[in-house]
Order: C-alpha cells, then sequence, then structure tokens
C-alpha cells in the first residue's frame, strides 16, 4: 500500500515589485524559478526538488516525530 502524496512543480511567477524568495525546505537554498510542493504531515513544504524532498523525509521528518 502506498501512501497517497500529493507532489508538485510549481512555477514561481515572481511580482515585479516584490522579491520574491523562496528557500528550500531541506538544503536552504533560494528556489528561483521551480519550487517541488510536497505536503508532508498536513503542512505544505517547498524543496528545490525530488532529491532534496528525499532527504527531507530521511533525516529532517524522523528527528521532527521523535519530538512530538
Ligand atoms: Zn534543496
Amino acid at each position: 500500500m502506498a501512501a497517497e502524496q500529493t507532489a508538485e512543480w510549481a512555477t514561481i511567477r515572481p511580482q515585479i515589485w516584490e522579491t520574491v524568495v523562496t528557500p528550500c525546505d531541506c538544503c536552504g537554498q533560494v528556489v528561483a524559478k521551480r519550487l517541488w510542493k510536497v505536503e508532508i504531515g498536513g503542512q505544505e513544504r517547498r524543496f528545490c526538488g525530488p532529491e532534496c524532498e528525499k532527504l527531507y523525509r530521511a533525516y529532517v521528518v524522523p528527528k521532527l516525530e521523535r519530538t512530538q
């Protein structure tokens, strides 16, 4: 049984009048054009790509669960 997952690429369309700075929730790198949006634990997370999602699930999520 595969866990239901909502993941998609989101294209960023920055408005001219504002500076949009979206850091990856895993590596902290600022994502300029495309965000990998994933819902994890009911919260939306933004990554620079599926690779960072994997790292996040492997290293960050277990830590978060331990503190709850
Ligand atoms: Zn990243």
